[in-house]
């Protein structure tokens, strides 16, 4: 083996918690490492959280530190929106095309003329950061903090003619020369850390979240809780400045059910309890009810639970919920569920429902499709090169996706010196 030829010892593909700590552990042992990660910055889903369970510190506590230790470190080499486009060889010698898009803005150009750009460029487009809650221009910061903190020009959600006029208007910034490239890896072992996406609720049909501005998801309620979220904080129906007396959390939606995902997402129920200490500081006296099949709690997480037993004004109910549907006679909505250990068939009439839907692994671009388990998960099979960690491996939170990430860096080491 020519070990001049390699570009790294290791590829990460996906730089969320899981990837970036991967990398760290694998170039802190003294290997080079290439991480890629699709968008056009890392810190993945975390970054998106408001608060993380169970300590409630901003996820900015995590991925600081991470984002330092990734600065100081030679050996890792990040590539932003950047995607495998294909894998082959074996454990030891692996050739990776990874197709890279460029930014398409000046790399001279300064903050201050990137902002007047953003400025006289009309064209919005959804914000992704904010699940689509608000809007965003087409030449755009992914968040405040962001880590590369660089601007993107959105050429490719684009037509043609709309990227030529922007371009046309901020010449001295936009460089729409600058081309897509397909890059050659070849590297010694490879990990998966592609993280997940939040289940689509559109699917949801009987739980009404299309079309309902006050049906929202778990993780738009992350993002509305959020001070660098489109309401900069206050948790609130689109369009509505009123306040929010009841709430209800529908638990497992589209989780543990045949006709959407089998598997248990098993962070839902932490997310819904840590969500209801959110709402509670800014709601003090609003009614919350969590709708659960069973509650979910594992290890230290059920003094969480205990504790959040203790607001009187959170009342559990168990049962599966059969159904959303709006008030023929307010703007409220009626979620009825079967009370499992109560009175039956039940109606709660709510202000907001808030959909603890679950977690979908990114498995798209895994070119190996026989090594899914079940349930869509990759399943970590070292001899024959395959080694996935966090979300895309499993349902887990940050801390056991980040121990997962160690073992993963562990097994990539193993490879990169014996070949298996
Ligand atoms: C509503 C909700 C609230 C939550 N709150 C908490 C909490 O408070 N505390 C807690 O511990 N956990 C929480 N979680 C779970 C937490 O979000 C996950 O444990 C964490 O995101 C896992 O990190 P990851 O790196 O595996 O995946 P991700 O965060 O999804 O990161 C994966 C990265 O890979 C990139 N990627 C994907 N595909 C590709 C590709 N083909 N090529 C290159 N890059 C790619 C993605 O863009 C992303 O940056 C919550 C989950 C939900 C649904």
């Amino acid at each position: 083996m020519d070990k001049q030829k390699f570009t790294s010892d290791l590829l990460v593909v996906g730089a969320g918690i899981a990837g970036l700590t991967a990398a760290l552990e694998t170039a802190e042992t003294g290997f080079t490492v290439s991480l890629i990660e699709k968008m056009p910055n890392i810190g993945g889903r975390v970054a998106q959280l408001n608060q993380y369970f169970p300590k409630l510190c901003p996820p900015s506590c995590g991925l600081e530190v991470n984002i330092r230790r990734l600065r100081d470190n030679p050996k890792i080499n990040l590539s932003t929106l950047a995607e495998v486009v294909s894998v082959e060889g074996e454990p030891g010698d692996y050739t990776v095309k990874v197709k890279i898009t460029p930014r398409y803005i000046n790399e001279d150009a300064t903050d201050t003329d990137i902002e007047n750009c953003i400025d006289k460029c009309a064209t919005v487009l959804k914000n992704d950061f904010n699940y689509g809650l608000d809007n965003r221009k087409a030449i755009f910061l992914p968040y405040n903090n962001a880590f590369p903190m660089k601007y993107v020009f959105d050429k490719d959600a684009l037509s043609d003619d709309e990227a030529k006029n922007i371009a046309s208007v901020c010449s001295d910034i936009i460089d729409l020369d600058q081309k897509e490239e397909i890059v050659e890896m070849r590297v010694k072992a490879i990990i998966w850390a592609t993280g997940w996406t939040p289940y689509n609720a559109d699917n949801l049909t009987e739980l009404r979240y299309k079309g309902n501005a006050n049906v929202i998801t778990n993780v738009e309620l992350e993002r509305l809780a959020s001070a660098n979220g489109p309401t900069g904080g206050k948790i609130q129906i689109a369009g509505k400045d009123s306040k929010i007396d009841k709430i209800a959390f529908v638990q497992s939606a589209g989780s543990r059910d045949e006709n959407h995902q089998e598997f248990c997402s098993t962070i839902c129920c932490m997310a819904s309890l840590k969500q209801v200490r959110y709402i509670r500081e800014e709601f003090p006296d609003a009614e919350i009810y969590i709708c659960y099949i069973d509650i979910r709690t594992p290890g230290c997480y059920e003094d969480f639970y205990e504790e959040s037993k203790k607001d009187e004004k959170l009342h559990l109910k168990r049962g599966k919920i059969a159904k959303v549907i709006n008030d023929p006679n307010s703007d409220q909505m009626i979620v009825e569920s079967e009370d499992t250990l109560g009175t039956g068939l039940d109606q709660i009439k709510v202000d907001l429902v808030v959909l603890a839907t679950g977690m979908k692994p990114n498995t798209d671009t895994f070119p190996d499709k026989t090594m899914l388990d079940g349930c869509g998960f990759i399943k970590t099979d070292k001899d024959r090169g395959i080694i996935a960690c966090g979300v895309c491996a499993a349902p887990n939170d940050v801390a056991s996706s980040v121990q997962d990430a160690t073992g993963a860096a562990m097994k990539a080491i193993h490879i990169i010196k014996e070949g298996k």
